[in-house]
């Protein structure tokens, strides 16, 4: 089983992430949280994207891919992936779909968390708060919703042409959109 979880940053992809990776035994493959690590670490390629992701700009197609080509190994033997915040551009969802196909795997399923934009602003100044991520400061947060808005949703034809993507408000609680995933991937595994 191989889930995207697509939607802005603040939808709570990454809560519902979590939750299925304790529920469902699957490999969470985050591009945020595996840039953010390299940054951590000091590499090379944390170097290259900080000043990237400090602005709220994607980093390459190129860059994130290859994080991804790396982990998917792992993500198969676990018995499938949640992506998350992974594909942001069509170059990436093109790629992951090259990717899977030459390992015998497709996408399954694509979940979109629709939250409204002030609602989001709101819950991202909440985690700016808590954990200072610096770029959930208000005015990166616009550039973040902005590239979300101009780069990634135009993906979802793509995968509602392909009969895979379902839509769930995400302005519920964490249990209502988690009860709405786990029937959505139960409709893929019966
Ligand atoms: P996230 O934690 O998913 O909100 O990602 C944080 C930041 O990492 C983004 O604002 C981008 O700068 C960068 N990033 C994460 N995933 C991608 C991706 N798939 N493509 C390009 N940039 C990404």
């Amino acid at each position: 089983m191989n889930l995207i979880l697509f939607g802005p940053p603040g939808a709570g992809k990454g809560t519902q992430a979590k939750r299925l990776v304790e529920q469902r035994q699957m490999v969470q493959l985050s591009t945020g949280d595996m840039l953010r690590a390299a940054i951590a670490s000091g590499s090379d390629l944390g170097k290259r994207v900080s000043g990237i992701m400090e602005r709220g700009e994607l980093v390459s197609d190129e860059i994130v891919v290859a994080l991804i080509e790396e982990r998917l190994p792992e993500a198969e033997a676990a018995g499938g992936a949640i992506f998350d915040g992974f594909p942001r551009t069509l170059a990436q969802a093109q790629a992951l779909d090259q990717m899977l196909k030459g390992r015998g795997r497709q996408i399954d399923l694509v979940v979109r968390l629709k939250v409204d934009d002030e609602a989001l602003l709101e819950r991202i100044t909440g985690r700016f708060a808590e954990s200072g991520r610096p770029d959930d400061n208000p005015d990166t947060f616009k550039v973040r919703l902005a590239a979300y808005n101009q780069q990634t949703a135009p993906l979802l034809p793509h995968y509602e042409g392909q009969g895979k993507l379902v839509e769930v408000d995400g302005m519920g609680s964490i249990d209502a959109v988690a009860k709405v995933i786990d029937a959505a991937l139960d409709g893929v595994n019966a």
